[in-house]
């Protein structure tokens, strides 16, 4: 039994190496030329490598009134599929910020987020890497080492992602929401908005009740908020904390988005 668990895994793995999406499928020739064309065109920009944490959005781009875009990142591998039951159930429109490492973990589930339009699909970091040159470590995440990385954080995640749904990303949220000047140059190269947040529920900690979470996310509610949890931790409470949340917010007149609708671009 071992033995066939092992050959299953073991096969199940370089599956996952050979398919079209694997980074190293994406990592071909073209791409390679396009790194190092993209390479040069930001070292002839002077960029600073001021470091920032990516905590503000885009309130008030919108005409509409009363919105509130509820986003969740897949940072690990985990999949809460009880949350994204209970978005579907309520018919809540919601943005997905996936990582590299979480699709390559779940990319039939990817496949099936995308087909339905409650789910908008965005980029969360091939390998959930704080993408910055400078600045400190954040949150025990490892940083990129050089543009390259950079360049694969977001563009290589980008091209895994129409791969796997026939829809390149438009936002980027780096991993830890913390990015420097070289970061943000590359995306806006990239032709991409940095996803920040107004609202951070709380669940990012595992100690956080549904009650403190629900808290979070109403203390600030306005029109244009950008609330951030996430969607690969099933063990926590974020459906519970939006049980709660979501009718008080409806109560008070406010009704749920994507972020691409808050963008006027
Ligand atoms: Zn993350």
């Amino acid at each position: 039994m071992q033995t066939l668990i092992s050959f299953l895994f073991f096969f199940s793995v370089l599956n996952s190496f050979s398919q079209e999406y694997s980074d190293r499928a994406l990592k071909n020739k073209e791409y390679l030329n396009f790194r190092e064309n993209l390479k040069s065109k930001i070292y002839a920009h002077k960029v600073s490598n001021n470091f920032f944490e990516a905590n503000t959005s885009f309130t008030e781009k919108s005409e509409a009134r009363g919105y509130i875009a509820l986003t969740f990142d897949a940072c690990e591998g985990r999949y809460n599929e009880e949350l994204i039951n209970f978005l579907i159930s309520e018919n809540i429109p919601a943005t997905l910020f996936l990582t590299g490492k979480w699709i390559d973990k779940n990319p039939e589930i990817t496949k099936k987020l995308a087909q339905n339009s409650l789910f908008e699909i965005e980029n969360h970091g091939l390998k959930h890497r704080i993408c910055a040159l400078s600045g400190d470590k954040k949150y025990g995440l490892k940083k990129t080492k050089n543009i390259e990385e950079i360049i694969d954080e977001i563009e290589l995640n980008n091209r895994k992602i129409e791969k796997l749904t026939g829809k390149r990303p438009f936002f980027y949220r780096p991993a830890g929401a913390y990015a420097d000047e070289i970061c943000l140059k590359t995306a806006s190269f990239l032709s991409m908005e940095i996803a920040g947040y107004d609202s951070l529920a709380g669940d990012s900690f595992s100690k956080v009740s549904a009650k403190e979470m629900s808290e979070n996310i109403l203390k600030n509610a306005k029109h244009g908020m950008v609330v951030l949890m996430h969607l690969n931790h099933p063990e926590r409470s974020e459906v519970q904390a939006l049980k709660i949340a979501v009718p008080i917010l409806r109560k008070k007149g406010f009704s749920f988005c994507h972020l691409e609708d808050f963008s006027l671009k």
